[in-house]
């Protein structure tokens, strides 16, 4: 596996690669890598294969999509046990760009603005998190060169964002979602589990329960919204150390709420716990 830092020379391997007519999947993560991130690694190589392929992930903590009072500083870096995992798994080249050499000034001044599909839930409980995100992932997009990006359902909203910019700003990106990756016992894999006592996960857990419990109720037939809300709503709420902080079925691309649910419409859901936020979703 090939370790690159800067962006000229990631510039130059991804030129070279679309020189041989080789086409390029890419994985973007913040690193702390877990089995969740290598899933992603899986569908790009699968994808990537059509055509031999070249798989990119970037582990790399992007400073502006967290707000001052966030983790940035205590995110989990890695570094040597992702060199270890994305190698093992075929990842073929590692970005690993250092934050002044994606933000020489620091903060851009030109930055994209998510729109509606970024404004509720993650986007109001984190002003500004998907200017940063977006703003990253295009920065990342016009380095890298992929044919394809691959980003997990776990951030459901994310996506959703990331693909109405593809879509509205004509990236030449397909954006694939790949299926949540959960622990045995429901709970979303997330880089933040690590931050969690045992108390705290057996309280993390009901965020997944509630929306099992949710997308059970639609399967035997209850369309509307409020009423799974409710039954979600009723497993999260007055429980000691637990603070929910949204829980609401949305269309999954516009992240719009709806009253009446259709499959393919998603219940997303946030939590906290101790000093740690979970974030899940399911979709119907
Ligand atoms: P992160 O660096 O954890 O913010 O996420 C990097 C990418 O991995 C994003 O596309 C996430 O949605 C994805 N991801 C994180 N956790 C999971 C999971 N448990 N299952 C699937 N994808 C995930």
């Amino acid at each position: 596996m090939q370790l690159v830092e800067t962006i000229a020379e990631m510039r130059h391997v991804a030129a070279d690669v679309r020189a041989k007519d080789q086409s390029i999947a890419f994985v973007p993560t913040m690193g702390a890598l877990h089995e969740g991130h290598l899933t992603l690694v899986d569908e790009a190589k699968r994808l990537a294969d059509v055509v031999v392929m070249s798989v990119f992930v970037s582990v790399f903590v992007n400073p502006l999509q967290f707000a001052p009072s966030e983790d940035f500083a205590r995110y989990p870096r890695t570094l040597d046990e992702d060199v270890k995992l994305a190698s093992g798994r075929g990842v073929d080249l590692l970005f690993t760009p250092t934050k002044e050499e994606i933000y020489p000034e620091y903060a851009p001044v030109v930055i994209v603005h998510p729109g509606s599909v970024g404004k509720e839930w993650e986007g109001a409980v984190r002003p500004h998190h998907f200017e940063g995100v977006l703003t990253v992932v295009a920065k990342l997009f016009h380095i890298v060169m992929p044919d394809v990006a691959v980003f997990g359902q776990k951030d459901l909203q994310q996506a959703a964002a990331v693909k109405t910019m593809v879509r509205d700003l004509n990236f030449p990106v397909g954006i694939l979602v790949a299926p949540t990756v959960r622990e045995p016992d429901g709970l979303a894999m997330s880089s933040r589990n690590r931050y969690l006592s045992p108390k705290e996960r057996e309280l993390g857990l009901k965020l997944s329960k509630a929306l099992f419990a949710m997308h059970d109720a639609f399967v035997r037939g209850e369309r509307r919204a409020s009423a799974l809300e409710a039954i979600g709503w009723r497993m999260l709420e007055r429980v000691a150390g637990l603070t929910p902080r949204y829980l609401a079925v949305v269309n999954a691309d516009t992240f719009q709420r709806v009253d009446n649910v259709r499959h393919g419409d998603a219940a997303v859901g946030a939590i906290r716990v101790g000093e740690t936020r979970l974030i899940d979703n399911i979709i119907f």
